[in-house]
């Protein structure tokens, strides 16, 4: 496909002919997939009681170094497959009873994407379709999506550059993101939820307390809170779980207290954020983060 030929999906604009080579996100032109299945874990009205329809894409063009789903985002665990395979499967997980279909992770295979939500729908794909992403999207790959997404569930990780080039080696991650965050605003606008409390539309933005970080979980609470209001759901959460020792970070070695969660939390009720998931008691286990075993491509 034309766009994997000089490659801009994303804001590392690596330039290069993914025919050939991979770029930042470690991935070629041909679309891998190292999981589809139904995903409990995500917030209530996304998973409902049976489940959201998640598909996780190989590769990711942030790769933070304390990154939950490293299996995929570091060691590229997944299977290659078409794109006809990545309706199919958006079938499958429908009549599975899927609330949605999550694509998480999906910037570096945009293409694909598209053209596998054009086939599905004419095949009675019906689900609302949730875009899952890390943050670091440019508007321009954003605006490709318009009108195929219908909640976007993006990530707003850091509120400092010098975080977001220490963690992620993306210095400008702050305000790429908060342009990201603006489109896909403009996108879906305000929540909207069926009769059972499930979302059919909106924007949920989602930030992971990082131990001994919680000054930058206020900072990007408060500019979320300031430009957004109630108009979007904001989701703390604490389940940040060590991947490996990290020498360099030892705070990043450890789990987030509930000192520091409480504190975070109680600063987004001092200021006013009605609209929040928060997560409670041990949610910071292994078990919540998926197998990456390619179930169900
Ligand atoms: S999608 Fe991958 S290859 Fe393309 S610009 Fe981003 S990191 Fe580079």
């Amino acid at each position: 496909m034309k766009q994997y030929e000089i490659c801009k999906l994303c804001p590392r604009g690596c330039g290069i002919d993914r025919n050939r080579k991979t770029g930042f996100c470690g991935e070629s032109a041909v679309l891998r997939v190292a999981r589809a299945s139904l995903h409990m874990w995500e917030e209530p009205p996304l998973s409902g009681e049976v489940g959201s329809g998640t598909v996780f894409f190989s590769g990711c063009n942030l790769g933070c170094i304390f990154c939950q789903n490293h299996q995929i985002a570091h060691e590229h665990r997944g299977k290659e497959i078409t794109t006809e395979r990545l309706f199919e499967i958006f079938l499958e997980l429908q009549a599975k009873g899927a609330a949605n279909i999550n694509l998480v992770t999906a910037v570096h295979f945009i293409p694909h994407v598209i053209k596998a939500l054009d086939i599905a729908k004419e095949k009675g794909l019906s689900l609302p379709i949730v875009y899952n992403s890390g943050g670091y999207e440019s508007a321009a790959s954003l605006r490709l999506l318009k009108g195929y997404i219908d909640i976007y569930l993006p990530d707003y990780k850091y509120r400092s550059s010098i975080l977001a080039e220490r963690f992620s080696k993306a210095k400008n991650y702050p305000e790429v993101a908060e342009k990201a965050l603006a489109e896909m605003f403009s996108q879906v606008g305000e929540p909207v939820f069926d009769e059972n409390g499930m979302m059919k539309k909106g924007m949920i933005v989602r930030h992971l307390v990082l131990p001994k970080h919680t000054d930058d979980s206020m900072a990007v609470l408060q500019y979320l809170h300031e430009t957004y209001g109630d108009s979007i759901y904001i989701s703390i959460m604490n389940q940040y779980t060590p991947c490996r020792k990290f020498p360099e970070y030892p705070e990043l070695s450890r789990k987030l207290t509930t000192y520091e969660y409480r504190k975070v939390v109680k600063f987004a009720e001092s200021i006013g954020i009605r609209n929040g998931f928060l997560q409670s008691g041990e949610t910071a286990k292994e078990s919540f983060i998926p197998d990456f075993d390619e179930q169900g491509v």
